[in-house]
């Protein structure tokens, strides 16, 4: 059973596309098995593997009862698997509005291959929409890449607020896995009390029922590296394009831990139930 993780966030522009390709890219290179969904309109994800127009687009697996995930699904690379995304997917949330399945489709289009990855990873729009709710329905964590601004906790927060409200009755299970910090520079004063605040917020969440009660900040951070960025004009994720520098190693040191978060999470399970 793929281990579904959405990766979410409201603001455009943090890194979620950037760390959803690298991310599944180094999952993929410690030998499981990926998907990666593109729920954005703006079809990025599909452009940094290289693909372009597919036969199928996740608006066409939403939209058209008779396609099915397997129509959509693409080979990207070695163990990764895509279904992209097309610019008609904006408008999608009107369309799927009027569909009383609305907030479950794409948990029932994937249900029939799940068993087939040992991940899925979702590239979320910048938006709390009909597509985004179609990601949390289906999705067991989230993982939330996010940048330290000023006011950087107060969006958190009120994202797991929203989360918390949109989820109640879809999908209890939820859970938030970790932040991630992208384009992190950890040497400013800025930055270091950002991810205290964000700490102190988490630490003060442990003893509560909350979606975010053991969510943990990710380490290490993703530090700012000008390879991250030109790699998509290539169509390339980070390890074809540069597979030594500073951002290959901290994706390849983030997947070492996403892997491990959820071991962890078996283990403690394990033990509440001996
Ligand atoms: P989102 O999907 O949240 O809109 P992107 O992943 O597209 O964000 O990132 C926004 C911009 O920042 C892109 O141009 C991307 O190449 C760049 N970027 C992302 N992460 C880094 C990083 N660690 N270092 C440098 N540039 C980055
Ligand atoms: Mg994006």
């Amino acid at each position: 059973m793929a281990r579904i993780i959405s990766l979410l966030n409201q603001k455009g522009g943090v890194g979620k596309t950037t760390t959803t390709v690298n991310l599944a890219a180094a999952i993929a290179n410690a030998g499981n098995k990926v998907l990666v969904i593109d729920l954005d309109p703006q079809t990025h994800l599909g452009l940094h593997f290289g693909i372009d127009e597919t036969a199928a687009s996740v608006y066409d697996l939403l939209m058209d009862e008779s396609v099915t995930a397997k129509d959509a699904v693409v080979n990207a690379r070695k163990n990764i698997d895509l279904i992209t995304s097309e610019v008609d997917l904006a408008a999608a949330e009107s369309e799927l509005a009027s569909k009383t399945d609305r907030h479950d489709l794409l948990a029932k289009k994937l249900a029939p291959i799940l068993d087939t990855y040992d991940y899925i990873l979702i590239d979320c729009p910048p938006s709390l929409g009909l597509l985004t709710i179609n990601a949390l329905a289906v999705s067991k964590e989230l993982i939330v890449p996010m940048q330290t601004h000023f006011l950087a906790l107060q969006g958190v927060s009120r994202l797991f607020e929203t989360v918390q409200m949109l989820v109640g009755g879809i999908n209890p299970e939820l859970s938030v896995t970790g932040i991630v910090l992208c384009m992190h520079e950890k040497n400013t004063k800025l930055a270091r009390e950002v991810v205290d605040d964000l700490q102190g917020f988490f630490d003060a969440s442990r003893e509560s029922d909350v979606p975010w009660k053991n969510c943990v900040i990710f380490d290490p951070a993703i530090r700012r590296c000008v390879k991250l960025a030109e790699a998509p004009s290539f169509g390339q994720t980070i390890f074809d394009y540069e597979p030594d520098c500073a951002g290959a190693k901290d994706y390849a040191t983030l997947a070492e831990s996403v892997i491990r978060a959820h071991k962890t999470a078996d283990v403690e399970l394990v033990n509440e139930h001996a």
